[in-house]
C-alpha cells in the first residue's frame, strides 16, 4: 500500500511528535551499524529460538550481506506459541480487562513506537531496501494505528434490538479467541501492526508470523508490547518459512481465525490449510491497480500522481498505480512524460536521504521482475524505459515502462510487484472501464478528469476496494481497505476491521 502521513502526529495528550530528522549518510551508516538485531522470537514471555535451532539468514538487500539471522521456527514453535496466546486468551489478563484499560495500554506502546522513531526508520531501510525517505513514516503511522484502535477498544459496544417478539435481545462483540497474523515484506512495521491492533483492541490474543525476508520490525514491535503492560502471552511472533510456519499456524486447532495479506496465490493455500479447520479467513491480496487518465485531466498532476503511485516503495505495494490507461489524444505526451521521468529517478543507498529508490527486497524478487521483463518484449510490448538490473552490488532495477501493452499479455494481467509500469491507451469512457475492469484483481484504481459527472460514473463501474480521484495512492486508518475478486475476502483498516475480530453473540431474556 502507498501511505501517505501527515507531517507530525499527535499524541495521546495532544502535543505534536515531529517526524525524525534524517541524519547524514555517514552518520545514518553508523547508527545502523549500531543496530541491535533481533535474534530470538517471543512465545508467552520467552524470547527463544526454534525447538529444533534452526535458522533463517536475514540479507541486507543494498550491501547484499548477512546481517544476522533469526529462528526458522516450524510446526513445534507454531504449537508452543497458540498454546500461549489460549492460555492468556482463557486466563482473561487481557480478554477480560475492560475496553479503557486495552486501549490505554495500546496508546501507551503508540508512545513507545514514536520514541524509537528512528530505530523503525533504519531497520526497514537495511532490512528491506525502501529508502529512508520513506521508512522515516514507519512508526509514525503504525503508532497511529495502536492509538486508532486502542480509541475503539470500549467503543465497538453492542445493541438491544427491538424484536417481533416481546423478550429482550442483547448483541455483545465478544473476542474470537486466538488470531494467527500472517504478513508481507513490503511494509514490514505498518503490515505488522495492521494485522495484529484491531485484534488486540477487542480482547484476542494473537501470533504474528512476520515475512521471513523481513521480520525485525515485527520483533521490536513484540518488544514494545510487553514493554507497554500487554500481558504475556497476548502477542506472540513465530518467524519462520511461510510453508513450514505460515501453513502450521493456518492448520492449528487453537486459532480461530487467520489474517492473511500477501499474494493471492498464497492466499489460496491458506484458504486450503485452514478448511480443516473452519477457521475464518480475512485474506489481504494481490493488485494489478488500474489509473485512468481521460482527456480533460490536469496532465501534470496525473502524470506526477501516476509515477509516483507506481514507483513508489520499489513497486513492491500492492497497490502500485502498475496499469496506467490513457486517453489515445494525451497518449503520446503521457508516454514522453513518464519515460523523461524514470530516466531521472535517483536509485541509490538506502540510508541517503536524497534516494528516491531503493533496492528489491532480495535476489529472487529482482529475478522474478527481470522474468516479467523478458515476458513482456516477447510479447510485443515497447520497452520505453529501464529494463535492466542496475550494475553494481544491490538488488537493483531501473525504473521500467511498457508502452503499447494490450490486455491479452501476462505483463498488463499478472501482479509483478517491482517497478514495471504497463501503459496502455483508450478510445473512450466505456472502453477505459473495460480495459481497467478486464482483470482478476480488484483492489483499488484511480482516475484523472475534470468532469464530475464522469469521475461519478467512473468510479461507481470500477471493480475496486478503493477508488482515488485525482489524487493516487493516499490512505487513512480511519477508511477501509479490502479489494473485488482476487484481491481478497477481508477488510483491513476503519471501524470494518472489527467485525472480523469479534463475534456478535445474540443473548435472548424472556420476559
Ligand atoms: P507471500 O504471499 O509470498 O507471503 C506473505 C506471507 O505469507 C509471508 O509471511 C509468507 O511467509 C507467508 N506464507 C507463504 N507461504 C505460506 C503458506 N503456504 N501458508 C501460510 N503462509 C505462507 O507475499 P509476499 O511476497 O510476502 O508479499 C507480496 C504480496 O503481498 C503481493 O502479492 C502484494 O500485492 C500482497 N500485499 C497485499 C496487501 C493488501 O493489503 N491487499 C498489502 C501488502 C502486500
Amino acid at each position: 500500500m502507498t501511505i501517505v502521513a501527515r507531517r507530525g502526529t499527535a499524541t495521546p495528550t495532544g502535543e505534536i511528535m515531529s517526524l525524525w530528522a534524517i541524519p547524514s549518510l555517514n552518520e545514518a551508516n553508523r547508527r545502523a551499524s549500531e543496530l541491535k538485531i533481533p535474534d530470538k522470537m517471543l512465545i508467552g514471555s520467552e524470547w527463544c529460538d526454534a525447538a529444533d535451532g534452526r535458522r533463517i539468514d536475514v540479507v541486507n538487500p543494498f550491501t547484499e550481506s548477512t546481517l544476522g539471522s533469526i529462528p526458522r521456527g516450524g510446526e513445534q514453535d507454531v504449537r508452543r506459541a497458540v498454546k500461549a496466546a489460549r492460555k492468556s486468551f482463557e486466563a482473561g489478563s487481557w480478554s477480560q480487562l475492560s475496553g479503557r484499560e486495552r486501549g490505554q495500554r495500546l496508546s501507551r506502546v503508540a508512545d513507545l513506537i514514536r520514541l524509537e522513531q528512528e530505530y523503525f526508520a533504519l531497520i526497514e531501510c537495511i532490512d528491506n531496501g525502501k529508502p529512508v525517505q520513506e521508512s522515516q513514516w514507519a512508526a509514525l503511522i503504525a503508532a497511529e494505528v495502536f492509538e486508532y484502535y486502542g480509541g475503539w477498544a470500549d467503543k465497538y459496544h453492542g445493541e438491544v434490538v427491538p424484536l417481533k417478539h416481546r423478550h429482550y435481545n442483547m448483541v455483545v462483540h465478544e473476542p474470537v479467541g486466538v488470531i494467527g497474523a500472517i504478513v508481507p515484506w513490503n511494509f514490514p512495521t505498518i503490515q505488522a501492526t495492521q494485522n495484529i491492533v484491531p485484534a488486540l483492541a477487542m480482547g484476542n490474543s494473537v501470533v504474528l508470523k512476520p515475512a521471513e525476508e523481513c521480520s525485525l520490525a515485527a520483533l521490536k514491535l513484540g518488544e514494545l508490547c510487553l514493554e507497554a503492560g500487554i500481558p504475556d502471552g497476548v502477542v506472540n511472533i513465530v518467524t519462520g518459512l511461510g510453508e513450514e510456519a505460515g501453513a502450521a499456524l493456518c492448520q492449528a486447532r487453537g486459532v480461530d481465525a487467520v489474517i492473511f495479506t500477501g499474494s493471492t496465490r498464497t492466499g489460496r493455500s491458506v484458504m486450503q490449510a485452514a478448511s480443516g479447520t473452519l477457521k475464518r479467513l480475512s485474506l489481504g491480496c494481490s493488485g494489478k491497480s488500474p489509473d485512468l487518465i481521460f482527456q480533460d485531466a490536469d496532465l501534470e498532476a496525473a502524470v506526477d500522481n501516476a509515477f509516483a503511485g507506481m514507483f513508489y516503495n520499489q513497486g513492491e505495494v500492492c497497490n502500485s498505480s502498475s496499469r496506467l490507461l490513457v486517453h489515445e489524444s494525451l497518449y503520446t505526451e503521457v508516454v514522453t512524460m513518464l519515460t523523461a521521468r524514470a530516466g531521472q529517478l535517483r536509485l541509490g543507498d538506502p540510508l541517503d536521504k536524497t534516494t528516491e529508490m531503493g533496492c528489491l527486497v532480495s535476489q529472487e524478487q529482482l529475478d522474478q521482475n527481470l522474468q516479467y521483463i523478458d515476458i513482456g518484449v516477447k510479447e510485443g510490448a515497447v520497452l520505453a524505459a529501464g529494463g535492466r538490473r542496475r550494475e553494481g552490488r544491490g538488488y537493483f532495477l531501473e525504473p521500467t515502462v511498457f508502452i503499447d501493452v494490450v490486455p491479452e499479455t501476462r505483463i498488463f494481467q499478472e501482479e509483478i510487484f517491482g517497478p514495471v509500469l504497463t501503459v496502455t491507451p483508450f478510445r473512450d469512457d466505456d472502453d477505459a472501464v473495460a480495459l481497467a475492469n478486464n482483470s482478476d484483481y480488484g483492489l483499488a484504481a484511480g482516475l484523472w478528469t475534470r468532469d464530475v459527472k464522469r469521475a461519478q460514473d467512473v468510479a461507481s463501474r470500477l471493480q475496486a476496494g478503493t477508488v482515488w480521484v485525482n489524487m493516487f495512492g493516499y490512505l487513512d486508518i480511519a477508511s477501509p481497505w479490502t479489494g473485488y475478486k482476487q484481491s481478497g475476502t477481508g477488510t483491513a483498516w476503519g471501524r470494518n476491521a472489527l467485525d472480523f475480530v469479534t463475534v456478535p453473540k445474540s443473548i435472548w431474556y424472556a420476559r
